[in-house]
């Protein structure tokens, strides 16, 4: 059973005519409601976290100047970071979706998939950037931790940007085992998120990073993650696993120079799907609203439907379809230089 986490209200973080507003989460709805993909009854509306939530995560002066900054009617928090006077609460919506579909995950449902903005992978503990006010998945992990009492988190981020905030507040944490993959960070926001960055001190081996050159496509994706995933997953054990999802390394994405086709949204659900048995997911980046709209329906397919779907790829597997022949050798060179980087942690 797959549950979606949405709310109208996230239209009032008011963003204007920025790349990242309030379109994009209503285009996603409306085409989950045009095409059927969901009972009624399987889509929930988000609380606001408490302020708790939000301290175990951000600093309180980073909480409270946006709750200033906003009560004063809002505007750029930095160049290419907007709020708006509503923008306050709206985070906190935003961050709340993440955690209920964590909460409709341990109720019960196979996955749970919060479409929520403004995103989150780009906040620190101490500011706003890159379209993000809250971490929303990093307050969702300490949630879990504390209150649930969860131990071991797993977290593939999909976004076509490094998830630098997440990083960052992880890197020393031996118990969150985060993976990247984005576009190479030379050519790209936020200019980290490099091979060599692996964590920090008992963080070290936790922190795996696979930034792909500007061109790069499905093929690629699926060849560096089909390696990948598995042994992270069977090394860590992880108890809960998190999908930070973006659309913008889709061919048609304005902000990237990746080459997704629609497929790979569908596949990637599987995938993670088949690894995991439950995955929490949380909405990220996807900037051209045609393009989005049409991904999340695969992704959505991919997560209801996901054993039908990987029986047909196992038989095509069979088949001796040889993907791998499209592959560039910068990939495979990335991925040769990862297995020597990780030696020590993980066998790939
Ligand atoms: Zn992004």
């Amino acid at each position: 059973m797959t549950a979606l986490v949405y709310s109208e209200q996230y239209k009032n973080h008011d963003t204007g005519n920025h790349v990242e507003n309030e379109r994009r989460v209503q285009v996603i709805m409306e085409t989950v409601r045009e095409m059927n993909l969901l009972e009624s009854d399987d889509i929930f509306e988000p609380d606001m976290v408490e302020d708790e939530d939000l301290l175990r995560i951000h600093s309180s002066d980073h909480i409270e100047h946006i709750k200033a900054f906003c009560k004063k009617g809002g505007g750029y928090l930095d160049y290419d970071t907007i709020a708006s006077a509503q923008s306050y609460e709206t985070a906190r919506l935003s961050a709340g979706g993440a955690l209920k579909a964590a909460e409709l995950v341990l109720d019960g449902y196979d996955n749970a998939y919060s479409i929520g903005r403004p995103p989150g992978h780009h906040a620190n503990r101490y500011k706003a950037m890159g379209f993000c006010i809250f971490n929303n998945l990093a307050v969702t992990v300490e949630y879990l931790r504390e209150v649930r009492k969860i131990k071991k988190f797993m977290i593939l981020d999909f976004d076509v940007h490094y998830g630098n905030g997440t990083a960052e507040i992880f890197y020393e944490d031996p118990d969150v085992f985060y993976i990247s993959i984005h576009q190479d960070p030379r050519t790209i926001f936020p200019g980290t998120g490099f091979i060599s960055e692996i964590g920090r001190d008992e963080g070290k081996g936790a922190n795996l990073n696979l930034p792909l050159p500007p061109g790069s496509d499905s093929s690629d994706y699926k060849y560096i993650l089909e390696r990948v995933l598995r042994p992270v997953a069977h090394k860590f054990d992880p108890d809960f696993y998190l999908v930070d999802v973006g659309f913008d390394g889709h061919k048609n994405d304005p902000l990237s120079s990746i080459n997704l086709d629609d497929q790979f949204f569908e596949w990637i659900a599987v995938e993670m799907m088949d690894i995991a048995d439950s995955i929490t997911l949380i909405l990220e980046g996807g900037y051209d609203l045609n393009a989005l709209s049409r991904c999340n329906a695969k992704l959505i397919n991919g997560l209801k439907n996901y054993q039908v779907l990987k029986d047909k790829r196992d038989k095509d597997d069979k088949k001796g379809s040889d993907t791998n022949s499209k592959v560039y050798d910068q990939t495979k060179n990335i991925f040769q230089e990862l297995k020597e980087i990780y030696s020590p942690y993980v066998d790939f």
